[in-house]
């Protein structure tokens, strides 16, 4: 599939009869990944102004720094309408101008800059500001083939670094030393970015959002590996293993691993549409709660991704919202006991007509290296 078919331009329309209907004038969109979304424009976020202007009806109007109006014009999606501006200039009365009139209510891209979002609210003094995310939300948590076909090519591609890590992950070294290999080969492997790299050994591996150390790995540690970076096409990988590098790891650690890996297979069987996603979350959190670890799964079961690492849906209790075919998120619970160690693994899945597909088919079994 090409970039036309993961950014197809009929999106833009979509976008505006859903920004009428949620009352809103226009959509107010700065660099990130609704911009992207809507036009395929990885645009360059910095103090100079891009910003999509689209009104509910009407022409869209990207207003962009002059410099970068060759990048925006190489954008797979075209036809939108370009203004530049110079440095030295005030873009903002562009965005007036672009809106022809004056407008009740705004929705701005929820993670703009506060000082663009002062500058459009002195810009249109009359316009509420409320969250894009009101209107993109329900069309970006329904994944196009071509998304989902993007996200199974990063799945693949983060697929084949885990499959390599015990070329690298060898008791003596560091976590530092580890991680650089492995963000060297998820370069290698056609991500463009390095999202982030863990590799939690031993104690470390109790902490789920540790990164790197200059700790060495000890023999027989289990070893936390959570990884991810972005492709060329704008999505995104995400993936967890847990190994141990040499020797045998406690009995305890084998124990609630045997849980883990039962509660991580549940969550994932769980999925189908109509099932909401606290019940996946409750798919993952009985079992684990059941061996008297309910406390050390400290956070949620998953999250949605796509174009953002993280995104809706999230799967966690009081998330009613039933899933749906097209959701594209991860199923990844927790185990992590302070100053001992941990254990986390993670697959990104889809929820399909009548069922789930899983888009990281490496083994979740305990990895011995
Ligand atoms: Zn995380
Ligand atoms: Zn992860
Ligand atoms: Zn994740």
């Amino acid at each position: 599939m090409g970039i036309e078919d993961l950014y197809p331009p009929q999106r833009l329309v979509a976008a505006q009869r859903a920004t009428a209907a949620a009352g809103l004038d226009a959509l107010l969109l700065s660099p990130g990944s609704d911009l992207r979304y809507l036009t395929g424009y990885d645009a360059h976020a910095g103090e100079r102004l891009t910003l999509l202007v689209l009104p509910a009806e009407g022409e869209p109007t990207l207003i962009v720094p002059t410099l970068e109006r060759p990048a925006a014009e190489a954008a797979p999606s075209t036809g939108v309408r370009i203004v530049d501006h110079p440095d030295g200039t005030d873009p903002y009365p562009l965005v007036a101008a672009a809106l022809g009139g004056p407008v009740d209510a705004v929705g701005l891209a929820d993670r703009m800059w506060a000082e663009q979002v002062l500058a459009l609210r002195a810009a249109l003094p009359d316009a509420r500001q409320r969250l894009a995310s009101e209107v993109l939300r329900e069309l970006r948590i329904h994944k196009s083939p071509a998304e989902i076909a993007a996200l199974a090519e990063a799945g693949a591609a983060i697929d084949a670094v885990h499959a390599r890590i015990g070329e690298w992950l060898r008791p003596g070294r560091t976590e530092v030393e580890v991680a650089a290999d492995v963000a060297a080969a998820i370069r290698a492997t056609g991500h463009v970015t390095v999202d982030f790299v863990i590799v939690a050994a031993g104690p470390n591996g109790a902490s789920p959002h540790h990164g790197t150390s200059d700790r060495p790995i000890g023999t027989g540690e289990p070893v936390v590996v959570d990884i991810g970076g972005t492709m060329p096409s704008g999505y995104r990988s995400d993936c967890t293993r847990t190994y141990v590098a040499g020797g045998r790891p406690p009995a305890e650690f084998l124990d609630y691993y045997a849980v883990l890996h039962d509660a991580q297979r549940a969550a994932v069987a769980a999925v189908r549409p109509g099932v909401s996603a606290e019940a996946v979350d409750a798919a993952a959190r009985e079992p684990i709660a059941a061996a008297g670890h309910g406390a050390a799964f400290l956070h949620r079961t998953g999250h949605g991704i796509g174009l953002d690492g993280h995104e809706e849906p999230y799967l966690v209790a009081g998330n009613d919202r039933p899933l749906a075919a097209g959701m594209t998120f991860s199923v990844e619970p927790g185990i992590y006991l302070a100053g001992r160690h941990g254990a986390r693994i993670e697959d990104i899945v889809v929820c399909t007509t009548d069922g789930v597909r899983r888009l990281n088919t490496t083994p979740t079994e305990l990895i011995a290296l």
